[in-house]
């Protein structure tokens, strides 16, 4: 078998090792059933057992509180961009949007399908380069909740806290690409959503935090499917869920809280990032394209002087085993996407391989 690569994609994105050896079993046999678990019934005991615990586990690692549902859907982080307002946004209301990168932009743009769409704040008039605080948001009247990025997966931003609100709006946050990469206060929030597979499993899951009092509200009448109430009320089995994306998950809370949980990942992830950015930092081959305070610990883009050169140094990285780091078209250069399952060994190859080119080209 091939020697694994240092996979520094934005996602899908790599996953921990140990995860992906005990899914190899699980494949094929699931606790003793003589069943693997792609095969098992949605209904049966063995997938009841395997969804329950990875709810508990993922309410261990997220200390998230009894008034709060955990759901796990389908559609990606996309359909969240529409199930949000379809549930949340009267035709008469208005929700706020902290536009602060493409994806953002995206979910701003199926919310005015619903109602209307306020932007807040904006940073696109310096690609995205900072994340708008204090006096750079400006809120509308009554807004029923306020939309946010946590971390920008793209343009290498993120937020260091949770913004102001106003009174009687909710937080709904947008936590794919950083998701449990650090201790969260979930009482902040009203809604929660991550597509799966940047910090948590296979793509196509998703998995939804949200205050219990909230699924009351319905804006509209919706499809079955679109409705949070009706995931809520069947514990995220209405239709047949992806029993596997629910597995593995569940499987990669069971490894953040063996790893020691989320303060662990943080400091761990603050080790991570700091071997890149100090390269970044120490000379001016490098230049991160992101504000300093608002650098992201799991999206780092940069560029170098000339796209020949980055084109030279993307060709030598994969040599040394290191791929997908070709940063996203909107920003050019490189990105590294260093998630929780990241190794920081990973992140110390990358940064002595930055620093050797750099002599060698600078
Ligand atoms: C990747 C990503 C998405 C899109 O997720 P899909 O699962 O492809 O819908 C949305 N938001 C952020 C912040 C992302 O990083």
């Amino acid at each position: 078998m091939a020697e694994r690569a240092w996979n520094f994609s934005a996602g899908p994105a790599v996953l921990p090792e140990r995860v992906l050896r005990q899914a190899q079993q699980d494949l094929w046999d699931l606790d003793g059933t003589g069943i693997g678990i792609c095969e098992h019934s949605h209904r049966g005991a063995a997938f009841d057992r395997v969804i329950a615990e990875a709810e508990e586990d993922c309410r261990r690692v997220g200390n998230i509180p009894d008034s709060y549902r955990v759901l796990f859907l389908q559609g990606g982080a996309s359909l969240q961009f529409a199930m949000v307002p379809a549930n949340f946004l009267g035709e008469d209301q208005t929700a706020d949007y902290l536009v602060t990168g493409a994806w953002s932009q995206k979910a701003i743009k199926e919310a005015a399908l619903y109602g209307t769409a306020h932007t807040a704040a904006s940073s696109q008039e310096e690609n995205f380069s900072y994340i708008p605080k204090g006096s750079a948001i400006g809120y509308s009247d009554s807004p029923v909740y306020v939309h946010m990025t946590s971390n920008n997966t793209i343009f290498g931003t993120q937020y260091r806290a949770e913004p102001d609100i106003p009174d009687g709006a909710f937080l709904v946050c947008d936590a794919s690409s950083d998701i449990f990469s650090r201790p969260i206060d979930v009482t902040k929030y009203g809604l929660i959503y991550a597509g799966a597979q940047k910090n948590l499993g296979p793509s196509g899951t998703v998995l939804v935090i949200v205050r219990e009092d909230l699924l009351e509200r319905s804006a509209r009448s919706l499809p079955t499917m679109l409705r949070y109430q009706v995931h809520a009320e069947k514990g995220s089995r209405y239709n047949t869920p992806n029993t596997f994306g629910i597995y593995l998950m569940g499987q990669v809370f069971k490894w953040i809280l063996a790893e020691g949980g989320l303060a662990k990942m943080q400091e761990r992830n603050e080790r991570k990032a700091r071997l890149i950015y100090d390269v970044i930092d120490e000379g001016d081959f490098y230049r991160g394209t992101a504000r300093a305070e608002d650098r992201s610990l799991m999206n780092i883009p940069f560029r170098l002087p000339s796209e020949d050169l980055e084109k030279k140094f993307l060709s030598e990285a994969g040599e040394h085993r290191m791929s997908g780091l070709k940063g996203h078209r909107s920003v050019g250069g490189i990105r590294a996407s260093i998630y929780n399952a990241f190794p920081e060994e990973g992140c110390r190859v990358l940064a002595d391989f930055m620093r050797d080119f750099a002599r060698r080209n600078g």
